[in-house]
């Protein structure tokens, strides 16, 4: 039987929470199909206040091993500044694995009602997750003066915006065939051009995906207004952030917010996370919604190669939240949602 080897990182908060209940799943969608062999690490909020860092000097080292790294929350902000959280841990890691594809499957599932209730809404967004708007290149100048000057220079260089749109297309081939690239380049006159012509460059490659280029405010308002025309979205880092924002909260919420950082090249391990963050008002009370958790553990096994445990897993939690387990925060707790996902798993 095939083996795989996981790298689990808990964190803080209802990181622990969900994780349990998300490894609790993939045991029971394993079970009979493959072996899954995991390593737990502390590295977390509790561990830096204990040895003044996030993770061990050799911790990425430890980490490239692995097939995959599952993680679920990390950040405590009332006794570590979230910079220190972010900058410690899920940064490197997403840096030093070149997982430049973030991607958010963003899908109403059965039962689930959402702010909108919109029908058809089963969007995959692709966010870039290394460069542009986030570069950290610019500066100020004339500081406190009248003259102050601040400039946040966004980079796009040829390579990573070919690779994330690539990645798009081929996961529109996958899908519906149909993708939309998300810019603004009415307005910004160098990057978003740029990323248009590479995105009709591309386009020649892939005649069987049918390509819509959309303006990021326009954009907002399709994803309320006519989400069903969306199939696949790609957007830069910035729009991608603001975007899947508004898709968790169409789908009903963090608590159904699945995500994955995937290095497409497979040179290193992708990691794969719940969106949310450590939520410290209700960690540890056995109320946190697993479901992201366990979505996000449906796009593990589909990178690893394991497409029909993955379905399985997904059908799983539709199967539950059809039922109306889980559907509203408060309804059920993490035990009876992680329990009703097994029971559908193993029925
Ligand atoms: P981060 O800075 O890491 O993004 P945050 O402070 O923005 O974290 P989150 O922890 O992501 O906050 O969540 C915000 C709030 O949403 C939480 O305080 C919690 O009340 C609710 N929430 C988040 N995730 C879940 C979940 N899985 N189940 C139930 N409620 C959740
Ligand atoms: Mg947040």
């Amino acid at each position: 039987m095939k083996t795989y080897n996981l790298a689990l990182i808990p964190g803080d908060g209802i990181g622990v929470d969900v994780t349990s209940a998300a490894m609790e799943v993939l045991s029971a969608a394993a079970r009979g199909r493959f072996a899954v062999e995991t390593t737990a690490f502390p590295w977390s909020c509790a561990y830096y206040l204990e040895h003044g860092v996030m993770m061990p000097a050799d911790g990425i080292e430890t980490l490239r091993g692995f097939d995959a790294i599952f993680l679920g929350a990390v950040g405590w902000p009332a006794t570590v500044p979230d910079s220190v959280s972010l900058h410690g841990l899920l940064l490197p890691i997403r840096q030093a694995f070149d997982q430049y594809a973030n991607i958010r499957p963003h899908r109403l599932l059965a039962g689930v009602e959402g702010p909108l209730k919109a029908q058809g809404f089963d969007i995959l967004c692709i966010r870039e997750n290394t460069e542009g708007e986030y570069s950290g290149a610019g500066g100020r100048v004339h500081r406190g003066s009248d003259n102050e000057v601040a400039v946040e220079t966004s980079v796009f260089t040829r390579k990573g915006v070919e690779r994330i749109l690539r990645f798009g297309f081929e996961q529109a081939r996958a899908r519906r065939k149909h993708l939309t690239s998300v810019t603004k380049s009415n307005a910004q006159k160098y990057s978003m051009v740029f990323w248009d012509e590479v995105t009709r460059t591309l386009a020649a490659e892939y005649p069987d995906v049918t390509v819509s280029h959309m303006h990021i405010d326009a954009m907002a308002a399709k994803m309320v207004m006519a989400p069903q025309d969306l199939d696949v979205v790609v957007a830069s880092n910035l729009f991608g952030d603001i975007l899947t924002d508004l898709g968790a909260a169409i789908q009903g919420g963090l608590g159904f917010a699945a995500s994955a950082n995937i290095n497409p090249d497979r040179s290193a391990p992708s990691m794969f996370e719940p969106v949310h963050g450590s939520a410290p008002d209700i960690a540890g009370k056995n109320v946190a919604n697993p479901i992201a958790a366990i979505w996000s553990v449906a796009q593990m096994l589909d990178h690893l190669g394991e497409a029909e445990t993955s379905a399985a897993v997904l059908a799983a939690i539709e199967a539950a939240t059809a039922q109306g387990i889980g559907i509203r925060p408060g309804l059920n707790t993490t035990a009876e949602i992680k329990a009703a996902v097994v029971a559908a798993l193993e029925a």
